[in-house]
């Protein structure tokens, strides 16, 4: 069995995020980047799989600058197979990188296609589902467990009143959520093991796909800042603050 793992890189989730002074998007220079955090998951999610002697083969697959070869390097020292980058300095929304997802499921055939729910920069949550509606294969999101069995993929999925369970027919779709498992840290010996592996450079014309954006970011604040708490001394005081000061009350 193969298994296919989508990763993006994004700005690291510890950073600052910095508005551009001009309000047309985020700053980027000079600022760490990493794997996007539900995209661990996956990798994970994919490694554990093959452990588990599941999965043969995991083919991790970013499309991005060419600096997103670091990315797809931290998935091959986590465990997995090779890589295939697919070339574009230009922002690729959710329907160009399912287009493009599509097309490398169709060369590779793989019978799983694990992604993150969301990608915490721009937070669409929105590939996963694309990619299963483009391809007519089912899709099990939000997956808090995957269990394979008998050429179906069994997803807990955690939905808003707590847990639902379905059988996908594969190949399918899933996409992680956070307690689906706990990202291991890549060791230094697979870390030099992965510098060997094959990563693949291709561009969104080997697949025919148009990634021109079809939105326009209009505007981009930073949200308000919010002013200081305060402790209060005993319930009396927070009772006068919330009626004298905040009008709540
Ligand atoms: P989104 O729909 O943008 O929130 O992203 C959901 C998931 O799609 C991510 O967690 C990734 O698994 C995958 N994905 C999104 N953008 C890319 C990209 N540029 N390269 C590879 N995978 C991506």
């Amino acid at each position: 069995m193969k298994v296919l793992v989508a990763i993006k890189r994004i700005v690291d989730f510890n950073v600052k995020i910095r508005v551009k002074t001009d309000g047309s998007g985020v700053d980027l220079t000079n600022v760490k980047m990493s794997m996007n955090p539900f995209d661990e998951i996956a990798v994970e999610e994919a490694i554990r799989l093959k452990e588990a002697g599941h999965a043969q083969e995991i083919v991790a697959v970013s499309i991005g600058p060419q600096k997103a070869q670091e990315t797809i390097r931290t998935a091959l020292a986590m465990g997995a197979d090779r890589g295939i980058l697919i070339l574009t300095d230009d922002a690729v929304e959710p329907l160009a990188v399912a287009k493009l997802l599509k097309g490398v499921v169709e060369a590779e055939s793989p019978d799983l296609v694990i992604l993150g729910k969301q990608a915490i920069d721009d937070d669409c949550n929105q590939t996963g589902q694309m990619l299963s509606a483009l391809l007519g294969w089912p899709q099990g999101t939000f997956a808090s467990k995957l269990e394979l069995d008998n050429g179906k993929a069994r997803v807990t999925r955690e939905v808003d009143g707590g847990l639902q369970t379905v059988i996908l027919n594969m190949p399918c779709i899933v996409t992680t959520d956070l307690r689906l498992n706990e990202p291991r840290y890549a060791s230094l010996p697979n870390i030099m093991k992965a510098k060997k592996k094959q990563i693949e450079e291709k561009t969104p014309g080997d697949y025919g796909v148009d990634i021109t954006p079809r939105l326009k970011i209009l505007k981009t604040t930073e949200p308000a800042s919010r002013k200081a708490g305060e402790i209060v001394a005993n319930a009396a005081e927070l009772v006068e603050k919330l009626t004298n000061e905040a009008g709540v009350i």
